[in-house]
């Protein structure tokens, strides 16, 4: 299938969980792992290369706190006397222009960092921040993968090991609460979902909820089966997510449609995206147990209903019916 959509960016604006994206040639067919491996290497690069010159966006929502959004993953920001805190890195090479973004909120230097999870385009930005006086807050798991080189095989890619001033310098395993800036912040654990390292971050007094890539808005989901992700644990946190909020939660997403109003979202997409997910996993794992090959499946289009919504960037029908096809 042939990526269509004139709402499709270049490849080179987008982050690694979504690289994967091109891993449909350009014929149509899937690529061999040496064809997915020098795609997925020239992406890491371009993403680096060209997150240098791609626009920020701020997106300010209330109680001190502003999205970032350009950097790989959305940034969520707060500002206050105890320093600024970040939720996710981003992309290294924006690092010029996110200084400029979060001075122009305010002077509080940069003291608090939260990974969502431990890919890239969350984390590549870990070392600069901590050099800038981030301690670093994260999920066990994303410190272990952070430690050492990863493979993430859906895309034949190998990063390499972080340096030292990426790696968390604070754990917790299951939930944790941090009270910064005068406000209390709640990080909770998925489990298994779109990796074994995904975490939420609810700002409770100005009702905000950071999901990570336990949601992406407007587009099919990458799930990470290599460090631990699988499609019904991403339907466990989407229904996580939806018993998380209220009717006046700011959702945010950990990736949107680039430029789009939604890198702030709410309860009821939450429920349309779970929908989503659960329909086709159905799809999928019927055709499955008929005894349907990976090919055989995607050939049946089980996603069909929900292309036009959801398969219209980046991570094409083909590619999310491997990714479902691959946990049932
Ligand atoms: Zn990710």
């Amino acid at each position: 299938m042939r990526l269509r959509s004139p709402r499709l960016l270049s490849r080179r604006g987008f982050c690694t969980c979504c690289a994967v994206a091109a891993g449909v040639t350009s014929n149509g067919r899937w690529p061999k792992p040496a064809e997915a491996y020098a795609e997925a290497s020239n992406i890491v690069d371009l993403i680096r290369d060209s997150a240098a010159t791609m626009p920020l966006q701020l997106h300010k929502l209330r109680g001190d706190i502003t999205v970032i959004e350009g950097s790989g993953g959305n940034i969520a920001v707060l500002t206050g006397a105890d320093g600024k805190l970040f939720v996710d890195a981003g992309i290294t090479a924006t690092r010029p222009r996110i200084l400029d973004a979060v001075n122009s909120l305010s002077r509080d230097p940069i003291k608090h960092l939260i990974n969502t999870h431990w890919h890239f385009d969350h984390t590549d930005g870990n070392q600069w921040l901590n050099e800038q006086g981030a301690a670093i807050l994260a999920h066990e798991n994303t410190h272990k993968h952070l430690l050492s080189a990863q493979t993430v095989d859906d895309w034949d890619f190998k990063f390499p090991s972080p340096p030292l001033a990426a790696v968390p310098t604070e754990v917790f395993s299951s939930e944790k609460t941090v009270s910064i800036n005068r406000a209390t912040l709640n990080l909770k654990y998925y489990g298994r979902a779109h990796t074994d390292s995904d975490i939420s971050v609810t700002f409770s007094e100005a009702d905000i909820f950071h999901c990570g890539d336990t949601y992406w808005n407007g587009f099919y989901p990458f799930i990470d089966y290599s460090t631990g992700g699988n499609i019904d644990g991403m339907i466990k946190a989407a229904e996580a997510n939806i018993a998380a909020v209220g009717s006046n939660t700011i959702v945010i997403p950990g990736h949107n449609l680039p430029g789009h109003a939604s890198a702030v979202s709410n309860k009821a997409e939450l429920m349309v995206f779970r929908d989503m997910l659960v329909a086709i996993r159905e799809k999928v794992a019927t055709l499955r147990r008929q005894g349907r090959s990976l090919d055989e499946t995607i050939a049946a289009k089980p996603t069909t209903a929900f292309d036009a919504e959801w398969g219209q960037f980046l991570i094409t029908p083909d590619l999310f019916t491997k990714l479902v096809y691959e946990g049932v």
